[in-house]
């Protein structure tokens, strides 16, 4: 069972406790897990999007030329590729 310091006297206390048994003052709730921060998780994870794609790109277009597409892409690439050219 977890263990905390009273912020007050200082003895430990059972975690769960919203009261310290020695010096009977209210101890406040402490969550580890900061509030969460919807726009910075939404931050990141469009981080993370765009390192993927810079990824892709440079994997496509770095040295990989004769790299060809698995047969189950092939013609949605063929079709997207040429689809812009009108064919
Ligand atoms: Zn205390």
């Amino acid at each position: 069972m977890g263990m905390r310091a009273c912020s007050f006297c200082g003895k430990p206390v059972l975690e769960r406790l919203t009261q310290c048994p020695y010096c009977r003052e209210a101890i406040p709730e402490i969550r580890l897990s900061k509030r969460d921060n919807p726009q910075a998780r939404k931050k990141i994870r469009e981080g993370l999007l765009l390192m993927l794609m810079a990824a892709a790109l440079y994997y496509f277009s770095g040295g990989y030329g004769a790299w060809q597409l698995p047969p189950a892409i092939q013609p949605v690439a063929m079709k997207t590729g040429q689809g812009s050219i009108g064919l």
